[in-house]
């Protein structure tokens, strides 16, 4: 990055923690790849600061995203939400567009990137066991019943929450039920299992998923946790031969889409991906 000038945009993380996010890496190798005059930097605030943020740094003719806890109050915020917002509920990508504070979900973009990538494919017909039920799996599940998948299957520790989510996207052709443990899933085959709970965040984490305890038969394994040396669910399905992933795929999928809507222009998506490896 040169240094800032006069004309340079800045683009902003607002959440709560930051400081372990690793957006700017990426974002900013993007920005000097492409000689953009623009900083992208994280910025740790609350919920009173959030919507007045987003509104002042997108009108001044930046941009951003926004993580948690604030991507529910980012939908409300914004001025133009996209139908991934209105349909998730969740908000995080704001920018100014035509006078008005725009607002994207492009964790939507980001998973079904990821899933691409490891299936080789897009996910058309495919039958998903989704483990989790909170924001990641809202945006996995808006997503998947958009690619037409076959069927999802959500499983949550809390079931209510699950049922809640199955009907917020019922769509015509994709089955969708719901599950509270995996073990009453035995029997059953998985084309893709999808980890969006937050095990594996913390080193004494139970797997998501146990391959070696009574469970459903899977194909493949996308983990939305991510972590520099892939996640232990990561490893043990891949001792085992499955091909898994981790979620920074889906990271640097939900920060290209956000570059597209900032800046109008194709993202260096190896540029991003070789900086979140360094
Ligand atoms: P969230 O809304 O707080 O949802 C958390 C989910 O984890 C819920 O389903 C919760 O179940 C479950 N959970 C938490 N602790 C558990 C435990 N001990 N046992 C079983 N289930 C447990 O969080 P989120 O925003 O969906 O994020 C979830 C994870 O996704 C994050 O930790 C993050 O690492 C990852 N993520 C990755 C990306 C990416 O770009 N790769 C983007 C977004 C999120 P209950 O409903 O029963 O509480």
């Amino acid at each position: 990055m040169t240094a800032p000038t006069a004309a340079t945009r800045l683009f902003a993380l607002l959440g709560d923690p930051v400081s372990h996010s690793l957006s700017p890496k990426f974002q900013n190798a993007a920005i000097r790849a492409l000689g953009l005059d623009a900083a992208f930097v994280a910025l740790r605030c609350s919920a009173d600061d959030a919507p007045g943020l987003i509104r002042g740094i997108a009108r001044a003719g930046g941009g951003g995203n926004v993580t948690v806890p604030h991507k529910a109050l980012a939908a409300a915020t914004v001025e133009r939400p996209s139908q991934a917002v209105l349909r998730t509920g969740a908000c995080n990508t704001y920018w100014l567009e035509d006078g008005a504070v725009h607002g994207d979900n492009t964790d939507v973009a980001g998973v079904l990137q990821a899933v691409h990538v490891l299936l080789g494919r897009p996910p058309a017909g495919a039958r998903v066991l989704l483990v989790g039920a909170g924001g990641a799996a809202s945006a996995a599940v808006c997503a998947l019943a958009d690619a037409g998948v076959e069927r999802i299957v959500i499983a949550n520790r809390t079931v209510e929450r699950a049922r809640a989510l199955a009907e917020r996207f019922r769509v015509p052709g994709v089955r969708i039920d719901v599950a509270g443990a995996v073990d009453a899933l035995a029997g059953e085959r998985f084309d893709l299992a999808i980890n969006s709970t937050s095990l594996g965040l913390k080193p004494a984490d139970p797997l998501p998923l146990d391959p070696d305890a009574p469970g459903p038969e899977i194909g493949a394994a996308l983990d939305l946790v991510y972590s520099p040396n892939e996640t232990r669910w990561v490893h043990a399905l891949r001792a085992r031969g499955l091909s898994a992933a981790d979620g920074k795929e889906m990271l640097i999928g939900q920060g290209a889409a956000a570059f597209r809507r900032w800046w109008k222009m194709e993202p260096p998506l190896d540029v991003m991906r070789a900086a979140l490896a360094e």
